[in-house]
């Protein structure tokens, strides 16, 4: 009797003792894998990331649900939550026909005459087939129990215009549509626009005045995140997806994503100022912007914003490619402060292996911090 009282006591002793759970804010991390990882490396790595302020992964793993049933079983044992990060309109498959892949403006399919970089196979949203393919594909991912959301992204077409910092790279000047960037104009799209509107798109001189022509294309994308929304719900898991900057200012603008009307549970944008030439403090605008559309929306699900983060900060002034810029660590205090005092209910690195420890001490600083959403 006298041992038992002894241990409550030492536990209430220890109870009230014990250090309050700091605050922290929510945040998530892009990360690839598992590549050749042993259990105990991805152990360890996923430690390593939840003691420095992570809360969940977007995880990028390919298709096989047997992957993300392994490496999900140690992020949780980690602590962490774990969401499957998989690319969606663009697809390389032997399952997928190239019939059904986007065509762009001058009658070139993305199966065979990718925009800008080879690995820009975009899907045609407007097929069945299509659909089909994605809801078995992340159907039976969202059915593996350590699975907690499925992560959509290129839920999208190819950009029709690239961000500002992107053009040297290309060599382009992106001042207006151009039809090489300009999808679908497919069959089954001009006649499904054909019917709907009474216009022959193929037959307008400039497609990019055409209102019902730029919200034909919203709805091909918000249909298709609704629809996969409810098979993925139907499992019992959540969905979400990483979207661009807006959507206003650049999201519908870009990519036709008219995502503030998507049914999912939480929306990442990828706030990279570095690729519209913006400093940190832009990241607070886009954020805003978003919180305010999805209110106006009705759409009251949380905003996650995306930071992109600078691998080599002491070259960045140096290096040509934008992805290789992104915020330094002097910029890393700002990026999250003007996200969560716009209305952002967390953050989301790109990507946790970027990181420098310059950049994961101002970090810690700054996700410790409680913010309050400016008027
Ligand atoms: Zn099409």
């Amino acid at each position: 009797m006298m041992k038992n009282l002894l241990t409550i006591l030492s536990v209430i002793l220890f109870l009230s003792c014990s250090k309050p759970q700091e605050y922290k804010i929510p945040v998530y991390g892009w990360l690839g894998g598992p590549g050749t990882s042993t259990d105990q490396e991805l152990k360890d790595q996923f430690t390593d990331l939840k003691n420095k302020g992570i809360d969940g992964l977007m995880y990028n793993g390919g298709q096989d649900p047997e992957t993300y049933q392994r490496v999900g079983k140690i992020a949780k044992e980690a602590g962490l939550e774990f969401h499957t990060w998989i690319p969606t309109m663009n697809q390389v498959n032997p399952k997928l026909k190239p019939e059904w892949y986007a065509v762009n403006g001058k009658g070139e399919s993305a199966f065979d005459k990718p925009a800008y970089v080879s690995y820009y196979k975009f899907l045609c949203p407007n097929r069945e087939e299509v659909y089909q393919f994605l809801a078995e594909m992340y159907g039976a991912i969202a059915e593996v129990p350590e699975v907690d959301a499925i992560h959509l992204d290129y839920i999208r077409f190819p950009d029709v215009i690239l961000g500002k910092g992107l053009w040297d790279k290309y060599g382009l000047v992106m001042d207006r549509e151009f039809p090489e960037y300009d999808y679908c104009y497919c069959d089954k799209c001009v006649d499904d626009f054909k019917e709907k509107s009474g216009i022959d798109i193929k037959s307008v001189e400039d497609p990019s005045q055409i209102q019902e022509w730029k919200q034909f294309r919203y709805d091909l994308i918000t249909n298709i995140v609704n629809r996969l929304a409810k098979v993925v719900h139907e499992k019992g898991k959540l969905i979400n997806a990483a979207v661009f900057p807006g959507p206003n200012s650049v999201a519908k603008k870009t990519t036709r994503q008219e995502w503030d009307k998507w049914e999912l549970d939480a929306v990442f944008p990828m706030n990279y100022n570095d690729f519209y030439l913006e400093g940190p403090e832009w990241v607070g605008d886009v954020t805003k912007e978003g919180v305010t559309a999805l209110t106006a929306s009705g759409n009251k699900i949380p905003l996650y914003s995306g930071l992109f983060i600078c691998p080599n900060p002491e070259n960045k002034t140096q290096e040509n490619d934008p992805e290789n810029h992104g915020l330094i660590p002097g910029e890393i205090e700002t990026a999250i402060r003007v996200s969560m005092e716009n209305g952002a209910a967390g953050i989301c690195l790109f990507t946790p292996g970027r990181m420098t420890e310059a950049g994961w001490a101002e970090f810690d600083k700054a996700i410790r911090k409680e913010y309050s959403v400016l008027p």
